[in-house]
């Protein structure tokens, strides 16, 4: 049996007539950048996750780089995010001028461990960015406490999260600024790069929407850059929203059948999912300290998996630079511990019981060994 890590061809039939049908709308008004189609995205989006305005953007490190230039920084401000995540979280933060901090994680969670903010803030710091990594919302109430105690804005990185809750709100809404991608593989989907950011602050909507597209039309109101979404990819998410409720169910389901096949299994550590937020499962990655024979068995077995990610962020070469100054490498133990053992395991909603049942199996199969 093969298992593929994920489907997207499997999810395109799912829906193919619907697809085909806002495809070919699209190219019959040749409205290819922003136009109805992007309108309508927009709205529904904003409708999908309960927040005022939604701006469509070209993907999801730009609605990080929008988003932080919007909330202003100065040569030498500083930026608070995580050590474990994608480079884009990061990456952003030094080309809207700031400077990036890293925080440690949690041990087991893997999100940024809201005790160890603090001692991070400095009279520079200005921002704080949290990812909701793998789907997994962060701890929204301390990190809003500790940011409105020091003044600080939030930025909330909602790229493996749509429609995740933490204690009955969505993320995005919670933060200054959330914001989105789209890519292929996330859990809502375009066919090509696309993404987008959220605020309920009509100022920064408005600001953020001038910056994404030039800084408006005839007499530019300020410099701005070019991050917009195309016609196709807004009409193809625009039918893919609907599903995304159903098909982050089906996520969910698939985790909890993880969850019970490997559960006690030694040397296999299932994910952590706290009890106050809903987890909607991008990823479903389980930690071993025999990660790498565990990987390749898997991949004999014909099942795919990724590792998400091999390097902590400060470990890796593009932040060397932060090693000179007080940022040491031994300031991110558990992100450090955890880039050799987690494992991403195969999981997206075209996924059926006989594949979760097979991977699991094989699992089992290594761990008594
Ligand atoms: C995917 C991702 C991004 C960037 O999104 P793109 O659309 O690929 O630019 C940012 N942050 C996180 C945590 C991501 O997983």
């Amino acid at each position: 049996m093969e298992v593929p890590f994920n489907d997207l061809y499997a999810q395109y039939l799912s829906i193919r007539e619907e697809i085909d049908e806002a495809i070919a709308a699209v190219i019959r008004e040749s409205a290819f950048v922003r136009g109805r189609f992007v309108e309508q995205f927009e709205r529904e989006f904003a409708q999908a996750i309960e927040i005022e305005h939604c701006i469509s953007c070209a993907n999801g490190t730009d609605a990080l780089y929008i988003a932080i230039k919007a909330l202003g920084l100065e040569p030498g401000d500083e930026v608070i995010t995580t050590a474990h995540s994608w480079i884009s979280t990061a990456e952003t933060i030094t080309q809207a001028g700031g400077r990036v901090v890293f925080c440690d994680t949690e041990p087991d969670s893997f999100l940024i461990d809201p005790t160890q903010i603090e001692a991070k803030i400095t009279s520079q710091t200005r921002g704080i960015i949290p990812v909701h990594l793998y789907g997994q919302p962060a701890d929204m109430d301390e990190i809003l406490a500790i940011a409105r105690k020091h003044n600080l804005w939030v930025i909330e990185d909602c790229a493996q999260a749509h429609l995740a809750e933490y204690k009955g709100r969505k993320v995005g809404t919670m933060g200054d600024v959330g914001t989105f991608s789209f890519y292929p593989g996330k859990n809502l989907g375009a066919m090509g790069d696309a993404g987008a950011i959220v605020t309920n602050n009509g100022n920064l909507a408005e600001w953020m929407t001038l910056f994404a597209r030039h800084g408006g039309k005839g007499n530019h109101q300020i410099e701005g850059i070019n991050s917009r979404l195309d016609g196709l990819q807004a009409a193809i998410l625009s039918v893919k929203l609907p599903y995304l409720s159903e098909w982050t169910a089906k996520r969910q389901s698939i985790a909890r059948q993880y969850d019970t096949l490997l559960s006690g299994l030694s040397g296999i550590q299932i994910p952590f999912a706290k009890s106050d937020r809903s987890h909607v499962y991008h990823l479903y990655v389980i930690k071993s300290d025999r990660r790498d024979g565990l990987r390749h068995f898997l991949t004999q077995q014909g099942i795919q998996t990724v590792i998400n990610y091999p390097l902590a962020l400060p470990n890796c070469r593009a932040y060397e630079y932060l090693k000179a100054t007080k940022e040491s490498k031994n300031n991110f133990l558990n992100a450090t511990a955890n880039q050799s053992k987690i494992l991403s395991l195969p999981i997206f909603p075209e996924m059926d019981e006989e594949a979760v049942v097979y991977v699991a199996n094989a699992i089992k199969k290594i761990a008594l060994t």
